[in-house]
């Protein structure tokens, strides 16, 4: 048996718990700064524990948003740990608890008497910046977590999100202009290092990774064709004297595509073709908005950029004994992708594709899965189309409980389930192999969506 092989995909675990262990460490610190400095003075006046609570939860809120440029900056030494998707499902949740803690702060400095509730005279200006950025988290925090409810496209939150770095500069200003502790001695050489650090991270993010990436990134479609049902097939490959980059099966790259029809904005998708092919890149993109409807106006020729590899939803991070994949309609890139790797290797994994989809006409690559099964011994493939009578499956009309339970195997260990297609699908299937006894640990998963 074959587990697959690739450069650079083992999990690394103890660097995770570095990882952890700073981040506790910082908000250790924060909370000792803040306790230490106000408490022995404040507190043991009655009525004042909530100034040190306040106090202690603005700084845990200035170290977050201080943190988020780190999240939020496609570092790939972040993004091999802990993979994007979570990297920014953390940034969210972080910006969540910045505007809880932001906003108890001087809630708790006005129920404690120190500030006194009413209009802010013009002496009172610092006051007047740290409401400025508490408005800016809730701009910040309500775009992300309700932008399809307040109607805004990804394009325009994106615009809105560049408020995030003039909203810390108010956070830092508001605090080290009403807050003398801050700006001496120590705790002043602790704050730059941060302050290094968040300026550095931007920097990098903004100027100098993408300056020193764009030679590397340059790619020209050589192919461009519908190959289902809305979904269209782009084959994209270095310019010349450009090395294509590694990656693992499973790994997606951000792409942008200059065409007179496209805007030149990134966009992330799978990288269907395995890491052994040709130097070319193939993508299978489904037509699911205004940019992506838009690839009908592609070209070969057209000249693209590629900034990848980036994910960890990938197998050979775990090196399994058997495999199990479950893609949900377009969902089937990353297991089409690790399924050519391993029919590259004559793999003997045993590995079974359960894959559901609407229809044969909008299902890509169909006759090449099945022509897998010939380099792929141990390959069982199990195709649901859901909107159509059923063929090779008779009987079976959707991927729910009762299929599922009737063609997974039982969990042994060494199982690994790869997990990929609609949000509501693969909540659903991830629920139900959780009751069919998978773990939790046995089970990947990637949502096509940030
Ligand atoms: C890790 C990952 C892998 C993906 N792989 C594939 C794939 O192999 N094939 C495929 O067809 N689709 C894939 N997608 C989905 C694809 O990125 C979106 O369908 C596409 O960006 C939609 O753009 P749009 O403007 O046409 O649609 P819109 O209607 O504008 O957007 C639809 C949704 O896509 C997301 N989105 C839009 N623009 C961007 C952007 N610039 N950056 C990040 N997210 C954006 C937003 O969540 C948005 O709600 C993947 C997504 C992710 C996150």
């Amino acid at each position: 048996m074959s587990a697959i092989k690739s450069p650079t995909c083992q999990p690394a675990s103890w660097q995770k718990i570095f990882c952890w262990l700073l981040f506790i460490g910082l908000f250790l610190l924060l909370t000792r700064i803040g306790a230490r400095h106000y408490f022995r003075e404040e507190a043991v006046k009655a009525g004042t524990f909530p100034v040190t609570v306040g106090r202690v939860i603005a700084l845990w809120a200035v170290g977050l948003m201080l943190l988020q440029s780190l999240l939020a900056a496609r570092l790939r030494v972040l993004d091999r740990l802990f993979g994007l998707d979570g990297l920014l499902f953390f940034h969210r949740l972080a910006g969540i608890f910045t505007l809880t803690f932001a906003f108890f702060h001087p809630q708790l400095m006005y129920v404690s008497g120190l500030k006194k509730a009413g209009p802010l005279s013009l002496q009172q200006w610092p006051l007047a910046l740290g409401g400025l950025c508490i408005i800016g988290l809730w701009l910040l925090v309500v775009s992300s977590v309700w932008r399809k409810f307040v109607a805004l496209s990804y394009e325009q939150w994106l615009r809105l999100h560049k408020i995030a770095a003039p909203v810390v500069l108010l956070a830092l200003g508001h605090m080290f202009i009403i807050e003398s502790a801050m700006r001496k001695g120590l705790i002043l050489g602790f704050w730059v290092v941060l302050l290094v650090l968040w300026a550095g991270v931007l920097l990098a993010a903004r100027v100098v990774i993408p300056g020193r990436r764009a030679a590397s990134e340059a790619f020209v479609v050589s192919a461009a064709e519908k190959v289902a049902d809305n979904v269209w097939q782009i084959d994209l490959e270095p310019e010349e004297g450009v090395e294509r980059f590694d990656f693992f099966p499973g790994q997606f790259a951000f792409v942008a595509i200059k065409n007179p029809e496209l805007t030149g904005e990134e966009h992330p998708f799978t990288i269907a073709s395995a890491p052994s092919q040709a130097k070319t890149l193939q993508f299978l993109i489904k037509n699911s908005g205004d940019w992506t409807r838009k690839l009908t106006s592609v070209r070969a020729g057209d000249q693209a950029r590629v900034c990848g590899p980036f994910g960890v939803f990938s197998a050979c991070r775990h090196r399994p004994a058997n495999l199990v994949m479950i893609a949900g309609g377009i969902g089937i890139t990353p297991m089409l992708s690790t399924l050519r790797q391993l029919g590259a290797e004559k793999s003997v994994l045993p590995v079974k594709l359960i894959w559901s989809y609407q229809t044969s006409a909008g299902a890509p690559c169909l006759g090449e899965i099945d022509d897998l099964r010939g380099l792929l011994p141990n390959l069982e493939v199990v195709k649901i189309a859901t909107r159509e009578p059923a063929g090779e499956n008779v009987g079976v009309r959707r991927l729910d409980r009762a299929t599922l339970a009737k063609i997974l195997p039982a969990f042994k260990p060494g199982d690994l389930v790869m997990l990929c297609g609609p949000v509501a699908m693969m909540h659903e299937t991830r629920q139900t192999l959780r009751s069919l006894g998978y773990p939790g640990s046995a089970i990947l998963s990637e949502e096509f969506s940030f």
